[in-house]
């Protein structure tokens, strides 16, 4: 059948809206009707060729829709069931089978070698050309996709499709790190380091979790006004002020319990970590360049008995974790749709400009 998607075709380019043949769905996949597709930094960076994704490619890795067909093998969706797209996993490595699917030994593989395991991909172009798919098990920036079941995370019914693709990818990773892998004490004092999506997410998880403080951090005035509605205590302007100082500040001098830092930045880094109290963590959920090196003065940090931990896709089990989140919002204690603003197929580029230049925390492509 035909599908309409988002073609990158090289390094850099823009992305073209072009119709591509999309082939049957294979015994463990599900061809789903995108409804809204969130646009991520790593979509981004792997337009840059930052991840070695074959180009053309097709990617999208926050999806949201409806199943139209299933393969033979799957059995937990069925047609007309209403899904949100995460990242694929291989489910049968040791990682996996303990439920560390986030941490999958074949992730890479899985979300972006931009093939099936058997070497085909799902889409061919105008002139019979194969074009990436599979980007994180789903290439969900097209009208219509094949999607890995282990991508697939169904979904209440009764909740608007429109603004759930970004649970998929950046809000499961803000929301998961705080809530599945640092667990704050009730009370404790947590600090963000960039108000982007992620760490949005993540602000809105220590409110969840009863953090007494939570510190958003950034350059942009306006993403540290959205931090305040969505419960930070108090916010930082990092080209303003004097980080060290304020969070000193802010928590009485005993220091930060934990720290989400989602900019990758070696300086903000040993920033975050100098301004940790004892027992502290820092968790790094950028995602850094190769190359990226950090130093940190352990000398006399040592006997804070602190910690340095990188942590990916919230540490979660999306099928557990977004439906989760879902309820949360339900419960209006997790207000994402605050943090997203709607675009047409055709103004992908307009969005993906918009994210870079800090405008917009979360662009969705509405379908
Ligand atoms: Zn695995
Ligand atoms: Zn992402």
């Amino acid at each position: 059948m035909q599908t309409t998607a988002a073609v990158v075709r090289e390094h850099g380019g823009p992305f073209t809206i072009e119709d591509l043949e999309l082939d049957a769905p294979r015994h463990n996949e599900v061809r789903v009707r995108l409804v809204a597709t969130g646009i991520c930094h790593t979509d981004a960076i792997v337009r840059e060729g930052v991840y070695p994704t074959p180009l053309p490619a097709v990617l999208g890795h926050e999806g949201a829709g409806v199943v139209e067909a299933i393969g033979d093998s799957v059995t937990s969706v069925k047609p007309g069931d209403h899904v949100v797209l995460a990242a694929a996993y291989c489910g049968h490595c040791a990682r996996c089978r303990r439920g560390q699917m986030a941490y999958c030994e074949n992730l890479l593989e899985a979300d972006f070698g931009g093939r099936r395991l058997d070497g085909t991909t799902a889409f061919t172009d105008a002139e019979g050309a194969v074009v990436s798919s599979h980007f994180f098990g789903q290439s969900a920036f097209a009208t219509y996709t094949n999607a890995v079941e282990e991508s697939v995370v169904r979904v209440d019914p009764d909740v608007p499709l429109e603004h759930l693709g970004p649970l998929g990818c950046g809000f499961n990773t803000g929301a998961g790190t705080v809530l599945n892998e640092l667990k704050p004490e009730v009370g404790s004092a947590l600090a963000v380091f960039g108000a982007g999506a992620v760490g949005s997410a993540a602000i809105m998880a220590a409110k969840v979790a009863d953090c007494a403080i939570i510190v958003a951090i950034d350059i942009h005035d306006s993403r540290l006004e959205l931090a305040r509605e969505l419960g930070a205590t108090h916010v930082i302007n990092s080209r303003a002020e004097d980080v060290a100082a304020r969070l000193s500040e802010i928590t009485g001098g005993s220091g930060l319990d934990n720290v989400v830092d989602t900019t990758g930045r070696p300086e903000l880094l040993r920033q975050a970590a100098e301004s940790l109290g004892i027992r502290g963590t820092v968790a790094l959920v950028g995602a850094a360049r190769a190359g990226t090196d950090v130093s940190f003065e352990i000398g006399s940090s040592l006997v804070k008995g602190w910690t340095f931990k990188t942590v990916v896709q919230g540490s979660s089990v999306p099928q557990v974790f977004i439906p989760q989140l879902i309820q949360l919002w339900k419960d209006g204690r997790f207000p994402m749709e605050k943090l997203m603003k709607d675009y047409s197929l055709s103004q992908i580029n307009d969005g993906f400009a918009d994210s870079a230049s800090g405008a917009v925390v979360k662009p969705v492509i509405l379908f």
